[in-house]
């Protein structure tokens, strides 16, 4: 071979290595499996930050969940908060309370995220039992977002007992925080889920899975064909008990402080904002497939209700993104 020819295979061997290196490294994959907030998460990002962002989705929701929202670990800010009956808000908090007060308002109380002393007579978190009804109303009569009010960046209590609790959102603003900080990372790809939450991040069009609400834990029943964003699933099958032959799941409709009866197994919200979908999941859930489709479209966002009667319904949004996988299912 004259000389010309063997430099020329040489930069093209260089070459070819070169780019199957920076292939390696933006396609490069690292998971994270990790339990937060009371429930299983994890992580799947592609991309040259890949590992780091993987440590970044764990270390960002244990963090958010005990230094800021979590109920019972002491000097979080949300139990600073409950124990001082309001006080400053941080710019974030300050962000998530008047986000939450918003969807408190326009499902009409349906959601409430000052249920806490209610939730705590439930007990579903631990070894749950129907409440005795005395203490109840009692509970109940300290509950309701109209006792709170935030004014610039102090919110107040007109009810000192009243328990603010974050367990139907804080799995959606884990996602946005999670996102905000990929934002200036190199990825390709990310899907991070923290229960019934899901966040995807990228390009492509993802396929997500919705659980089978009265089956076991892994089993799904439909696809979701969807671009990036956030998906909340909020179903009577978490954390449910039986008590007397009845079945009582930890949803409650802030006017009893019982579980919802409102004819659904599970609410599923498409939105940009995971706390959007996480608040509207379990706001749609208590409110009904009607009402619920409503509150849905005023905020923007795709709604798949999912009734006892097995029937699944696309609210504010085409069929054209759901595949159903299981025969038990009908798509209306
Ligand atoms: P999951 O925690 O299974 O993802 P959700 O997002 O639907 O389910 O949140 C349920 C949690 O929210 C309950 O465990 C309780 O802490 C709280 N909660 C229950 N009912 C309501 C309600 N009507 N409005 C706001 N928060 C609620
Ligand atoms: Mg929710």
């Amino acid at each position: 071979m004259k000389k010309a020819a063997v430099a020329a295979v040489a930069v093209l061997a260089a070459v070819l290595a070169a780019l199957l290196a920076y292939d390696g490294i933006i396609n490069k994959e690292a998971t994270a499996d990790f339990f937060a907030m009371n429930t299983y998460a994890s992580a799947k990002i592609t991309g040259a930050d890949s590992e780091e962002c993987a440590a970044l989705a764990e270390e960002i929701t244990q963090s958010l969940d005990t230094d800021i929202l979590s109920r019972t670990a002491e000097n979080s800010e949300v139990f600073l908060l409950n124990k001082n009956g309001g006080g400053a808000l941080g710019k974030k908090m300050r962000g998530y309370v008047s986000v939450l007060l918003d969807v408190c308002e326009k499902s009409g109380g349906a959601f409430d995220f000052t249920l806490g002393a209610v939730s705590d007579l439930w007990n579903f978190g631990g070894n749950p039992s129907i409440p005795d009804s005395a203490a109840l109303s009692d509970a109940l009569s300290h509950s309701g977002y109209k006792k709170l009010a935030l004014a610039e960046n102090t919110l107040t209590y007109a009810d000192k007992a009243a328990v603010i609790d974050f367990g139907a959102a804080g799995k959606g603003i884990a996602l946005d925080e999670i996102r905000e900080a990929f934002a200036e990372k190199s990825i390709k790809e990310a899907v991070v889920s923290v229960g019934g939450s899901v966040l995807l991040m990228g390009e492509k069009q993802f396929t997500v899975g919705i659980r089978n609400p009265s089956g076991n834990a892994g089993s799904y029943i439909a696809k979701l064909h969807i671009p990036a964003g956030c998906v909340s699933t909020s179903g009577s099958y978490e954390q449910q008990f039986e008590e007397n032959g009845e079945k009582y799941h930890h949803i409650l409709d802030p006017e009893t402080g019982c579980p919802a009866k409102s004819g659904l197994l599970s609410v599923t919200i498409i939105s940009e904002s995971g706390i959007m979908s996480d608040a509207l999941s379990t706001a749609c859930f208590v409110l009904g497939h009607e009402k619920g489709a409503a509150l849905a479209k005023e905020y923007g966002c795709t709604a798949i209700f999912i009734t006892e009667n097995n029937e699944v319904f696309v609210e504010n949004g085409s069929k054209d993104i759901i595949e159903i996988t299981d025969g038990a299912y009908t798509l209306i």
